[in-house]
């Protein structure tokens, strides 16, 4: 967003409330902890990385990505760190937001959020937490004092993170329960370094923007195995249980190799990328659980039918996803965004909501994906936002804001087209609120880029 505002020479700070830029690769800082896209997808069109290490890049060299970009693009001194912004509010006397943070209060035309939608971390709230004065912490406030060397450690959760996890740190344990709510469909990353030839090859005109290509086809194609109930999701199903079961045959216990295996179709819950879950499950000092835990106590986990004392609890449960744009409040002219989606976030395209006036989203309502990279997401839309930004400025508008109507017909094609959708499968995954999807986006990324790329500024009322 900043580079892209930066070449219209439109003014802007970036508010950051952590020591550092990088967000998800500043924060996430877990053994193994990486993209599941492979690199080259994941980063920008317009800074593209040439000689990254390997096929998925490991979080630092993602974070150096980032730490370069700002430096290329002279960021740096845009960013204000260790800023938390508290609230926004909207005045309509001078259509100006106030954005009230804590080192103080700023003023601004136009307001942007780019607070993720896994930010927040959520860990269950289990009676008897306080009794447990050993180490418990979540996979993204990860504390690098802990030592696992000999300890017996429960891993809450076998998700995105902790499936990178625990490959890493079991070697290390004396033992290690992985508690396991519902198992995930995993397929295999077949990650590799990249050699000296083929990082030489990439710097060739073009090879590493065509190498991005073809790996954003590759993902693109998976779109057509997501409607729900088509031959195509159930090939997909049928080819990602088969492959499933191959990886799971090192797993020993018969009851086990059953249990990792989900029963839902393949995409209702985030398809999981790993080449050594299996063989982390099959070690002799691994244990896997699909007991509904209960609380803890002084000693560690309690479930219905047994206590697990433990030294370390890790809580690989995720974020809070479905509470989008909830880390600050906003006060648009009607109502604060908390109270507009008491049932449900959305927004036109997933950035524009009507009545906050000057005001856009960035990874907002519906525009996760389960099978391509949110930076492409991202890329379209600071280049639409800003198309807004920049008619609304260069016209010497003071004010602009979404059609109603024309939200409410986008909006209703969401909710229609989500419904032939896998996610709405009747599987429990993190994109769904009182039953409504309002993660993921409900088109393919090729759609989302021509509706935001020749989208038509007369769906906004320009004051
Ligand atoms: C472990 C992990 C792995 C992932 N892997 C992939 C992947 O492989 N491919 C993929 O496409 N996506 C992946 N994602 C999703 C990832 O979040 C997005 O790809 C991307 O990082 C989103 O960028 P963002 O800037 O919108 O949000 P974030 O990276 O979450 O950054 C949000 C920023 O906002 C700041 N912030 C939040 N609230 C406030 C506030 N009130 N005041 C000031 N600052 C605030 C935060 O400190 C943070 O720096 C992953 C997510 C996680 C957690």
């Amino acid at each position: 967003m900043a580079v892209k505002l930066q070449e219209k020479n439109i003014p802007f700070t970036i508010l950051e409330q952590s020591p550092s830029l990088g967000g998800t690769w500043y924060e996430n800082i877990y053994p193994g902890s990486g993209c599941d896209v492979p690199s080259f997808l994941y980063s920008f069109s317009f800074f593209p990385k040439k000689n990254w290490s390997k096929v998925w890049a490991k979080q630092e060299e993602i974070l150096e990505y980032y730490r370069d970009l700002a430096a290329h693009f002279k960021l740096n001194s845009h960013i204000q760190l260790n800023t938390k912004v508290l609230t926004a509010k909207f005045d309509e006397k001078d259509n100006l937001w106030t954005v009230t943070t804590t080192k103080g209060d700023f003023k601004s035309n136009f307001l942007i959020s780019g607070v993720g939608q896994l930010n927040i971390p959520s860990i269950p709230d289990l009676p008897g937490r306080e009794l447990f004065e050993k180490p418990a912490f979540h996979s993204a406030k990860w504390d690098k004092n802990v030592k696992f060397e000999g300890k017996t450690v429960a891993c809450v959760g076998n998700g995105a993170s902790a499936i990178q996890i625990l490959p890493e740190i079991a070697p290390l344990c004396k033992r290690l329960h992985v508690f396991q709510s519902t198992p995930s469909h995993i397929t295999g990353k077949g990650d590799y370094a990249y050699s000296p030839v083929q990082k030489a090859i990439f710097q060739l005109p073009f090879v590493a923007t065509a190498y991005r290509w073809l790996w954003y086809w590759r993902h693109e194609i998976l779109w057509f195995f997501f409607k729900k109930g088509t031959n195509e999701n159930k090939t997909f199903t049928k080819l990602v249980v088969k492959e499933m079961t191959e990886g799971s045959a090192c797993i020993k216990d018969p009851e086990v190799r059953k249990k990792v295996i989900p029963s839902f179709a393949a995409g209702c819950k985030r398809v999981l990328r790993a080449d050594d879950y299996f063989s982390t499950i099959a070690r002799d000092n691994v244990t896997l659980i699909d007991e509904r835990i209960t609380g803890l106590d002084k000693d560690g986990l309690v479930t219905a039918k047994n206590k697990y004392p433990v030294d370390v609890i890790l809580f690989c449960t995720g974020f809070k996803a479905t509470e989008i744009v909830s880390s600050f409040e906003v006060q648009g002219t009607k109502s604060s965004l908390k109270e507009r989606w008491e049932h449900g976030a959305s927004a036109y395209m997933g950035m524009a909501v009507p009545t906050f006036p000057n005001f856009f989203i960035l990874y907002g309502p519906n525009t996760n994906l389960g099978h391509n990279s949110i930076t492409f997401m991202i890329e379209c839309q600071t280049n639409y936002i800003v198309k807004v930004l920049h008619e609304t400025v260069e016209k010497n508008h003071k004010k602009v804001e979404v059609n109603e109507a024309v939200f409410q017909k986008y909006q209703n094609n969401v909710e229609k087209t989500m419904e032939g959708l896998v996610w709405t499968a009747g599987c429990a995954s993190w994109y769904t609120k009182n039953g409504q999807v309002v993660n993921n986006l409900p088109y393919s990324t090729v759609y989302y880029w021509w509706k935001t790329a020749f989208a038509s500024l007369s769906d906004y009322v320009f004051k």
